[in-house]
């Protein structure tokens, strides 16, 4: 085995046993890279991507044979009538707003059914009020907790449900909240679930962080609508900004309508030299997801070692690229960020510290030495200095850079 020379060689034993013994759950993780694989290829070549599809152009962007071909190869992996793909979706935070300012009109109502959205939609949607929020528009919101913590609540659910009910929305990734990511199997229940109630709620899946880590995503168990980040799984590291969101026909025109103009929507919008990373990322994707999972197992394995509670489990299998240890020690948590980002590609001579950021309650220390500001498909960690003391860890574009990493701040947190 080769031996990292600033790596403790009892260390690199362990890690060589947890290899061994999640070498099943790594082969089925390749499965499903095989599997998402074959589908990505297969909508290229149905769609006869070829090199001019990588050329943008100018002004309004009319006719862009590349961007709308690559709108066609999304809709065909996610099995979807229409998808939106766009550089000048910023983020996740700006696709999942765009898609829920888009569907809703004033009087509507957006039920939450996996508990309280992700921390930075807190203003979007208005539970922290603010100019252009939903709940400023007239749109109001009612959040279900997950019984257990990882149960959908049928009984709340159907109980919330009313006439005003125009969207039941999931989010598949666990975000800062330390509960299980959501599987397809679960979203298919629930969608039957609600479409029985009445068939013309929208269900609505926050999907990041989730894509290509199962073989099916959630608009194959009768979703409407799936928003997500190009800066995160379906990017595949090397799409530089972006967002997506597919579904229904009708649903993706007024999202189209939202992100430019009624009557103008899917027609305009250049690409700006973006498209051939949009293809080129999206064409690994598969396999960088199957690494980022394979990295989640293998810290989960080290750290239930050593005694932490990691979650999902090492054995376990994973709905989403994050994983959660609790460290239940503050100076841990700075310890593991400063170790992850101590063993990243760019600024990795740079210290983390804990700040105080916009939106959340406690301060939070973040680790991201990415090519791509802020991409957390690429190795990352983060972790509010708070009770049980938790850090977040995705991503990790190839295994080999993910396990030195998590070695690191192994080392780091034992010593
Ligand atoms: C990252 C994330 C978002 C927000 O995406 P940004 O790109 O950071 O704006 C929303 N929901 C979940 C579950 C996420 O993981």
């Amino acid at each position: 085995m080769f031996a990292y020379p600033d790596i403790d060689p009892k260390l690199l034993t362990i890690a060589e046993n947890k290899e061994k013994e999640l070498s099943a759950v790594f082969q089925s993780v390749e499965d499903i890279s095989e599997a998402n694989q074959y589908k990505v290829l297969s909508s290229f070549i149905k769609n006869r991507v070829c090199e001019a599809d990588f050329n943008s152009g100018s002004g309004y962007g009319y006719n862009e044979v590349g961007r709308e071909k690559l709108e066609q190869v999304y809709a065909d992996i996610f099995h979807t009538e229409d998808a939106l793909v766009r550089p000048q979706i910023i983020c996740g935070t700006h696709a999942l707003y765009l898609a829920l300012s888009a569907i809703t009109l004033p009087g509507d109502e957006i039920l939450f059914m996996t508990g309280s959205p992700y921390d930075s939609l807190e203003q979007s949607i208005g539970i922290t009020d603010s100019p252009n929020s939903l709940k400023e528009h007239g749109i109001t919101h009612k959040i279900i907790p997950m019984l257990n913590g990882c149960d959908f609540d049928f009984d709340a659910i159907r109980n919330a449900i009313s006439e005003h009910t125009k969207v039941a929305y999931i989010q598949r990734s666990k975000g800062y909240v330390n509960r299980p990511s959501i599987s397809c199997d679960q979203i298919r229940d629930v969608v039957s679930f609600v479409k029985q109630i009445r068939d013309n709620i929208i269900v609505f899946v926050d999907n990041c962080y989730g894509e290509f880590v199962e073989a099916i995503e959630p608009t194959d168990v009768g979703c409407d609508i799936c928003v997500g980040s190009l800066i995160k799984n379906p990017g595949g590291g090397l799409a530089p900004m972006g967002g997506y969101i597919v579904g229904r026909k009708d649903l993706i025109e007024r999202c189209a309508y939202r992100l430019t103009a009624p009557g103008l929507g899917k027609e305009i919008g250049g690409s700006l030299g973006s498209l051939k990373s949009f293809y080129q990322g999206l064409s690994l994707a598969p396999k960088v997801v199957g690494e980022a999972v394979k990295n989640a197992h293998f810290l989960a394995a080290m750290y239930e070692n050593f005694g932490y509670y990691a979650s999902p489990a090492s054995h376990e299998t994973h709905h989403c690229i994050v994983e959660a240890v609790d460290l239940n020690d503050p100076e841990k948590v700075i310890a593991f960020c400063r170790a992850i980002q101590h063993a990243s590609f760019v600024d990795s001579y740079v210290t983390p510290e804990p700040y105080d950021m916009p939106g959340y309650q406690d301060k939070v220390i973040m680790a991201s030495g990415a090519f791509m500001n802020g991409s957390s498909l690429e190795l990352s960690a983060d972790g509010p200095i708070r009770e049980p003391y938790t850090v977040y860890f995705q991503g990790g574009l190839s295994y080999e850079h993910g396990k030195y990493a998590i070695l690191r701040s192994l080392q780091a947190i034992l010593t």
